[in-house]
């Protein structure tokens, strides 16, 4: 339910997400069954070695692992298989982490998957101990530069999937696979956003990382699944670096309702209700003159598709970010998914919408392209003063 007393109590504003599933803004609408479940156990004690066993069971269950359990983020996910990667289940070198006892703490990662999620993927290896070998270039990367990263003092290699990478010119995940394991070396690989959760570890993958919070609806969480020994390895991190990554008993509970609820979602119904979304913006927008909606699949193949609005600021006399500020300034607040908005475009997205608000986003793209149109200038912030404004604004946090 979008309707609610929370905000106005807190102060908060009640904003509407066509951005996708942003950890900045609440990540998703959590399933009923995920609060129900969370509400349930939270007054009760539970021993959490075995209810993260418990939760290792359904993690099994859908993405076909041997082993897994919950911990607080995707982030703290990789952190936690790197670190399992260089200390196996030495508990003093587990304790000595981030300092390693070993040199045998290389992690090698193609240079066109070393991107931020909000945080450099760089970053979650190195609180790991771990030692970020970065092979090819931004945009390539051929067997050979794996073959040659590889050493007695590797410990890993991790395989970024994410609409934030380079699409072309790098390695494909099985060839990654192939060559890593030719030389014993395990794949740690990031898949935080993606809703396969068998075809990674089947394309080979020893460990692989998901979000509880994006596209499964649960809480705020990290899910790990894989072999039995690395993920025992990375469990046992809860002991070291782990410790404040962890989550308490009603995220555990709360993922394995959301993995329940995944295997029991009408898939097709969820994908015929975006879709009416998009058709309608589509057709709201296709009015305006400059502005070009066009529906696009999912840059990882994950069955989501979005519009991605093209704007003609000569024609529509706004650009592609100030339509987007306009938006979020605006009553309700609307945020759009804007990452590669210099290029003259922005996107909706479907999928974190309350009954009702997909009609709210069409009358307020309607109104802003209308009031644009009718100015005489060419409203046009630059790009540069509009993200510095941005970090401006959280460096004065809390003020
Ligand atoms: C969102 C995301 C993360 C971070 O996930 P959290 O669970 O919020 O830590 C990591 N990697 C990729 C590719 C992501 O999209």
């Amino acid at each position: 339910m979008a309707e609610t007393n929370l905000h106005q109590t807190l102060g908060l504003r009640n904003i509407i997400n066509v951005s996708g599933t942003m950890t900045g803004l609440g990540a998703s609408i959590a399933l009923p069954e995920v609060a129900k479940a969370m509400a349930e156990i939270l007054p009760q004690f539970v021993e959490m070695n075995d209810l993260q066993r418990k939760a290792g069971k359904v993690i099994a269950r859908l993405t076909g692992a041997e082993a897994g359990f919950v911990t607080a983020s995707c982030s703290a996910g990789i952190s936690m298989a790197v670190a399992g990667a260089i200390t196996g289940d030495d508990l003093s070198a587990i304790e000595l982490l981030p300092e390693t006892k070993t040199e045998k703490r290389e992690i090698i990662v193609q240079m066109g998957h070393v991107v931020s999620y909000g945080a450099p993927v760089d970053q979650a290896i190195r609180i790991a101990g771990g030692k970020p070998v970065l092979i090819g270039q931004a945009t390539t990367c051929y067997d050979f530069h794996l073959e040659g990263a590889i050493s007695e003092n590797t410990a890993a290699a991790i395989y970024v999937v994410s609409h934030h990478v380079v699409h072309y010119g790098l390695l494909e995940l099985k060839r990654f696979v192939e060559i890593c394991h030719a030389r014993n070396i395990p794949v740690i690989v990031d898949a935080a956003s993606e809703y396969d959760l068998k075809g990674f570890l089947e394309a080979g993958a020893d460990i692989v990382l998901y979000s509880g919070h994006k596209f499964l609806s649960g809480p705020t969480s990290g899910i790990v699944a894989g072999s039995k020994k690395l993920v025992r390895h990375a469990y046992l991190q809860n002991c070291g670096i782990g410790r404040g990554m962890k989550v308490g008993k009603e995220s555990v509970y709360g993922v394995m309702a959301a993995l329940e609820a995944w295997e029991k979602r009408d898939h097709e119904a969820v994908r015929a209700r975006e879709k009416a979304f998009l058709d309608l913006w589509q057709a709201t927008l296709q009015d305006f003159a400059g502005v070009n909606p066009v529906i696009e699949a999912d840059p990882t193949h994950n069955p989501l598709d979005r519009l991605r609005v093209n704007i003609n600021p000569q024609e529509t006399h706004i650009t592609a970010w100030d339509l987007v500020d306009a938006l979020a300034r605006g009553t309700p607040p609307i945020i759009a998914r804007d990452h590669e908005v210099e290029h003259h475009y922005f996107y909706l997205d479907p999928c974190n919408l309350h009954d009702g608000q997909e009609t709210i986003v069409a009358r307020r793209l309607s109104e802003e392209l209308t009031k644009a149109r009718s100015s005489n200038e060419i409203i046009a912030t630059p790009l540069a003063d509009r993200t510095k404004k941005s970090f401006d604004s959280l460096r004065r946090w809390p003020d």
